[in-house]
């Protein structure tokens, strides 16, 4: 992706570990790589169609002079957040914050915290056997909606299957959804636990009865192989109610291990049902 360079802007702030910093304050540099799309505005010479350094760096020194943190790790984790949240066109931003006065006793250049931050497409599963079904998987939409640093960009039409797993109970109601989200694979994971809470699910049958479920399916193109989260999701390929909701939104995204696109898994899988 296309970049844009702020480097090395000076400002007075008062961020500090120790009270006295907090009161006097010192000099601060903050430098910033913005990733976007520039193609349009090389094009037209259209400065609306690009993001403005000069606004961008009256932002971050307003930002950084107005707000006092202990860290500089805070600092720049809110101030990240604040630049992929209100910057149109802005994919991802890399930061560093510089302290060249640090109080540590000793003479350095200077000491510095560096991070990269950026927007993830997250495609997630939603399913529900119990109760009123189709406003369980609604009220999920709209608390993901609801949520500071996601963005609900589709989702599919939600479809009737037979349950899976061989417990006997009711019939499912499924969907997916495409979102953005700044949320770390974790991060996510928990803040779908905490709405599948709310709809009031217990854990008690694995593969029993729920009241909603939510699966993170694909989060760019990451692959995560932990105790309690794996990307993709390990039995999509084999689940119809997830594959057919999905290739409504996102028939040709590739599985990142086996390279297959939702559409053709899919079509393997229907195709092992007539056989
Ligand atoms: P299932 O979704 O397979 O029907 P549960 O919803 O009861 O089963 O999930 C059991 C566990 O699956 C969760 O506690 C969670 O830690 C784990 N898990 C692993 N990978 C994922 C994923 N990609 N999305 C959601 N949960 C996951
Ligand atoms: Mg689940």
């Amino acid at each position: 992706m296309d970049r844009i360079y702020i480097k090395r802007l000076e400002f007075f702030a008062k961020h500090g570990v120790f009270p006295e910093e907090n009161v006097l304050g010192q000099k601060f540099i903050i430098s910033a790589v913005l990733h976007t799309d520039i193609r349009k505005a090389g094009k037209t010479d259209d400065l609306t169609e690009s993001i403005h350094y000069g606004e961008v760096s009256h932002m971050m020194k307003t930002y950084l002079e107005e707000h006092t943190f202990a860290l500089l790790e805070r600092a720049v984790e809110t101030l990240a957040e604040k630049m992929l949240l209100e910057i149109p066109g802005l994919e991802k931003v890399e930061l560093e914050l510089e302290k060249p006065w640090a109080p540590i006793g000793l003479s350095l250049e200077t000491v510095s915290v560096a991070i990269e931050r950026s927007w993830h497409r997250v495609y997630i599963a939603l399913g529900s056997n119990m109760g009123e079904r189709e406003s369980y998987l609604q009220m999920a939409v709209d608390k993901i909606r609801q949520k500071e640093g996601c963005q609900v960009e589709r989702v599919s039409s939600f479809i009737r299957t037979a349950p899976y797993g061989g417990v006997e109970q009711d019939d499912f109601l499924n969907g997916c959804m495409q979102i953005r989200t700044l949320s770390t694979p974790r991060e996510l994971l928990e803040i779908l636990q905490g709405i599948e809470r709310e709809a009031g699910r217990e854990r008690k049958v694995h593969w029993g009865p729920r009241t909603l479920d939510l699966d993170i399916i694909f989060y760019d193109q990451e692959v995560v192989d932990e105790e309690d989260l794996q990307i993709p999701h390990i039995e999509m390929q084999k689940r119809d109610f997830v594959l057919l909701p999905l290739r409504e939104i996102a028939p040709y995204l590739r599985h990142p291990v086996t390279g297959k696109t939702v559409g053709e898994m899919a079509e393997e899988l229907t195709q092992h049902y007539v056989m």
